[in-house]
Parts: C-alpha cells; sequence; structure tokens
C-alpha cells in the first residue's frame, strides 16, 4: 500500500472482503447454480478489471457487464469465463461479439432477427419478460421465442428473467418474485417440449439471492450484494447476513489553513466561519463521483478516527473539511469518506443516504481518476 500513499485520491479495495462475499454468496446457491457476478458499470465503481480478475483467481468464470465495452474492456484485460451482456448491442457490432467471445442478451424478437441476419454465429441468452417490463421478450409470446429459437445465426447458451422486487423482507415483494419465476419456468418448460435447448437458466439478481435462494437457476447474478453493500442503510440494518464492504474511498488533505472568525470559504462563500476554524483542503470532488449534494454539511469525512464535516460547496476537484476539532491534522494526511477510520465508519449507504439516493448509484459513478487497488 505504501506507494498508494502518493496518490490525490483513490479507492482501496479489500481482497479480503471480496473473497469472504464470494464464500458467502456461493454458499447460498442451490445445487447445480453458479456466480455470474454482476461487473458492470466498472463493478459497481470498484474497478472492473482487478475485481473479475480477483474473481477469476477465486475461480468465478462467468460475468455480467452491460455494454459490448465493458465486455471487450474485460476481455483485453485477460479476463476469461462467459461474459453476458445485459443491454443493447448495435447489430452492427455483432463481428465484435464473435471476436471477443462475449455472450450478446437477445432483447426481444425483433432484436433477434436483426441479429441473426449479421450472419456471425454469436452466443445468446434469450431475456424473458415476466413482469419487470423492461427488457425481453414477453413470457406469454410463445410464438416469437420460437421465432427467437429458430434462428439459424444465434447459439443460445442460456435464457433468463429478471425480478423487479426491490425489498425482499416485504412478503409482497417475496410473493411477486415467486410469481415472476413461475412464469418463467413454465416458459422454459413449454420451449423445452417444444425441442429447444437451453443449456442455462438464471433469475436472481443480489436481493433474490440473499432472500429467495429456492428460486433456484444455473446462475445468479448478484451486483452489490458481492462488493459488500446492500442499497440502503434500512436494508442494512435488516440484514442478517453478515458482508463486508470491499470499498474504502479515500483521498490526501492537501493542506490545512486557519480561517479568521467571519471569513468566508468556497465558492459563493457558502461558509462562513462562526468562530476561528481550521480548514482541511482535500484532493477530492464531484468529478470524483463524491456527489455536489454532500456540500454544506450534509456529508463528512474522516480524519483521524474523527468525522469532519464538509463545508461549503464541494468543487469539481476539491473539498473543504472543517478540522477544527481534530487535534494535529497536517497536509498529506489522509480523509476517508467511504470506510474506516479509528472506530468510525462511513458506509456508501450512509453517503446514499445523505444525498437522498442508493449506494449503487453513489458507487457506479465513482470516477475515472480514481485509482483503484486491491489489497
Ligand atoms: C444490475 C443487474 C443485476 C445485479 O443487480 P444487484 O441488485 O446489484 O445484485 C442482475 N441482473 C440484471 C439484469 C441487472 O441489470
Amino acid at each position: 500500500m505504501t506507494d498508494f500513499y502518493q496518490g490525490r485520491a483513490w479507492i482501496e479495495l479489500d481482497r479480503a472482503a471480496l473473497r469472504h462475499n464470494v464464500e458467502r454468496l456461493q454458499a447460498l446457491l442451490p445445487t447445480g447454480s453458479a456466480l455470474m457476478p454482476a461487473v458492470k458499470a466498472n463493478a459497481y465503481g470498484h474497478g472492473a478489471v482487478p475485481i473479475s480478475k480477483e474473481l477469476n483467481a477465486l475461480g468465478v468464470d462467468a460475468f455480467c457487464v452491460a455494454t459490448i465495452f465493458e465486455g471487450i474492456k474485460l476481455r483485453q484485460n485477460g479476463v476469461r469465463g462467459e461474459i453476458l451482456i445485459l443491454g443493447y448491442t448495435h447489430p452492427q457490432y455483432a463481428p465484435f461479439l464473435h471476436q471477443y467471445h462475449l455472450t450478446q442478451t437477445v432483447l426481444d424478437c425483433s432484436y433477434a432477427l436483426e441479429l441473426d441476419a449479421c450472419n456471425q454465429n454469436i452466443n445468446v441468452h434469450v431475456k424473458i419478460d415476466t413482469g419487470m417490463h423492461r427488457l425481453g421478450e414477453r413470457c406469454e409470446h410463445l410464438k416469437e421465442l420460437q421465432q427467437i429459437f429458430d434462428c439459424g445465426q444465434l447459439h443460445i447458451t442460456g435464457a433468463y428473467t429478471h425480478l423487479y422486487a426491490d425489498d425482499f423482507t416485504l412478503p409482497v415483494d417475496r410473493a411477486s418474485a415467486f410469481k415472476q419465476s413461475r412464469a418463467f419456468y413454465q416458459t422454459i418448460e413449454q420451449l423445452r417440449e417444444m425441442g429447444y435447448v437451453i443449456p442455462k437458466v438464471h433469475l436472481l439478481a443480489s436481493g433474490g439471492l440473499l432472500h429467495c435462494p429456492d428460486i433456484g437457476g444455473n446462475y445468479a447474478r448478484p451486483g452489490i450484494a458481492l462488493y459488500g453493500q446492500l442499497s440502503t442503510k434500512e436494508e442494512w440494518n435488516k440484514a442478517e447476513d453478515e458482508l463486508r464492504p470491499v470499498l474504502s474511498l479515500k483521498a490526501r488533505i492537501a493542506l490545512v489553513r486557519n480561517l479568521y472568525q467571519g471569513e468566508g470559504a468556497g465558492y459563493g462563500h457558502q461558509f462562513r466561519a462562526e468562530r476561528d476554524t481550521k480548514i482541511a483542503v482535500v484532493s477530492i470532488g464531484y468529478a470524483d463521483g463524491l456527489p455536489r449534494s454532500l456540500s454544506n454539511g450534509i456529508g463528512g469525512a474522516l480524519v483521524h478516527g474523527h468525522i469532519a464535516p464538509i463545508v461549503g460547496r464541494i468543487c469539481m476537484d476539491q473539498t473543504l473539511l472543517d478540522v477544527t476539532d481534530i487535534p494535529a491534522v497536517v497536509s498529506g494526511d489522509i480523509a476517508v469518506f467511504i470506510g474506516k477510520s479509528g472506530n468510525q465508519e462511513i458506509t456508501a449507504c450512509d453517503v446514499a443516504e445523505q444525498a437522498g439516493t442508493i449506494s449503487n448509484e453513489i458507487l457506479s459513478r465513482l470516477g475515472e481518476r480514481l485509482e483503484r487497488r486491491l489489497a
């Protein structure tokens, strides 16, 4: 880690925590099922390449990404195994799907026909809509599904659906999940009875795997849980499963300055010192993914195990902290925006709550400029 201490703002990835979460989630899998972690959006900001390579080393050999370029980046960095693209890919890119051995999701029947017409012999998983009403051919559209399976240039290696429930601790959400899974399996059964071969089926993301693993499937596609996070603080408080956060977000204190009572700081002087104040200027800003809505005391960072409120407006590259009450803060010290310091911790859920969103958004927007390292 020592070379890390030269950075301006960075992400530390806890290898042991990732391994723990993989083992924890694998233990929940029904027999015949494997992990196909969601490493889309740069592995929820963690860094898709280091995370996927580490997962490869832990024996994980299937991944899902959102876009073809995310998939190509993994291949170019030596990631092995199946890589499923969950979202839209222009049919013109079909040669790249073939070249990089990427599996494309069939979004619906007309998409299948377009992709088939590209004559590229590509691997696909067919998305079946069982109620989310986002991507997927409707489960009751057997004719259209048959048409998809009859596409000569599409090598169908799987089929999947996505559950719309977002709080599996609620009976209504569990009921909807089981209803969707029944519709999905029934459709799969009908297609198999017609003689179509569907090697792998899958339906579960983090919530489903944690709360309704019996729904089964040959893969589970956890994202947020794998990173040891849950979407909201409420879920975090309710969770019985012990998952460990993988990511810490840290930044350097560039300098410490004194303000006299009555002086302002930052754009618009939104902060005004009510007393003589010690300010730490930290090398991280909203361009790094720190939400600007944490400005003016809404958010904070940990310095030497103490919470230091953010003062004034968060800038593109810099943020001001009030460290008046924290002893011995000097330039070069580290401020922790997500993670632990002393016996204090700020979780991604805490930040999400302050910013009025979910931890998924906070994490996935963490910027390109942050260095990412496993330790
Ligand atoms: C993002 C995504 C996942 C992972 O979701 P989590 O809730 O983070 O586990 C799984 N499946 C699909 C289709 C997704 O889009």
